[in-house]
């Protein structure tokens, strides 16, 4: 898809996602939260959802977990201006409790049409919820890490979330490993199902 085409795709979606009401997160969130990144990436993250600072703010990863994102981004030698951000769900659920089946249905047409606008080289799957949002069923990171795991062809790598990393300051280097994995694999020839 030429870039001025998903450009405009993205800022559809972004108009669309603000003023979702397709789960009942709408009805307490202050604000839903859209994918961000150039829509030439090629590599895409995968976080579980908002938290208070992102539902402030209404962008991905900008509370104490979006500053060890960016740090581990740095190690691996990234950028977060060089990759696309999105989660398995785009309003915050109540007190941070974990998404719920239905919210996680509802709001997967985004997180699909993110992955084809964007067309990514590598997926990333941050956590538990980012790995289900991807592959569609409930696998632990510590068991998945290192397996081979695809969505739709595209390689998905599977990390920690940055929030375990703030409890578990040794997970940083799993997590820095990870994405200059995906940061090697995004320069390698596309290859699907790799
Ligand atoms: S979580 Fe997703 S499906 Fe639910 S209201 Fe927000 S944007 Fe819509």
């Amino acid at each position: 898809m030429p870039s001025a085409r998903k450009d405009r795709t993205l800022r559809r979606m972004a108009k669309e996602i603000r003023q979702c009401r397709k789960c009942s997160l709408s009805q307490r969130r202050k604000n839903a939260v859209p994918g961000e990144g150039p829509s030439n990436a090629r590599i895409f993250l995968v976080g579980e959802a908002p938290g208070k600072a992102e539902d402030e703010k209404g962008e991905p990863f900008v509370g104490m977990a979006g500053r060890v994102l960016d740090e581990a981004l740095k190690k691996a030698g990234l950028h977060r201006s060089k990759v696309f951000i999105t989660s398995v769900l785009r309003c915050r659920p109540p007190n941070n409790r974990n998404p719920k089946a239905k919210e996680i249905a509802a709001c997967r047409p985004y997180l699909e049409s993110y992955v084809e606008t964007i067309s990514p080289r590598v997926l990333v799957a941050l956590g538990s919820y980012g790995l289900r949002g991807l592959v569609g069923k409930t696998l632990k990171v510590g068991e998945t890490r290192g397996k081979r795991l695809d969505y739709k062809g595209t390689p998905v790598i599977a990390t920690y979330h940055p929030a375990a990393v703030l409890y578990n300051r040794k997970l940083m280097r799993k997590l820095v490993s990870d994405l200059k994995k995906a940061k090697s694999k995004s320069q390698a020839k596309r290859s699907r199902g790799g």
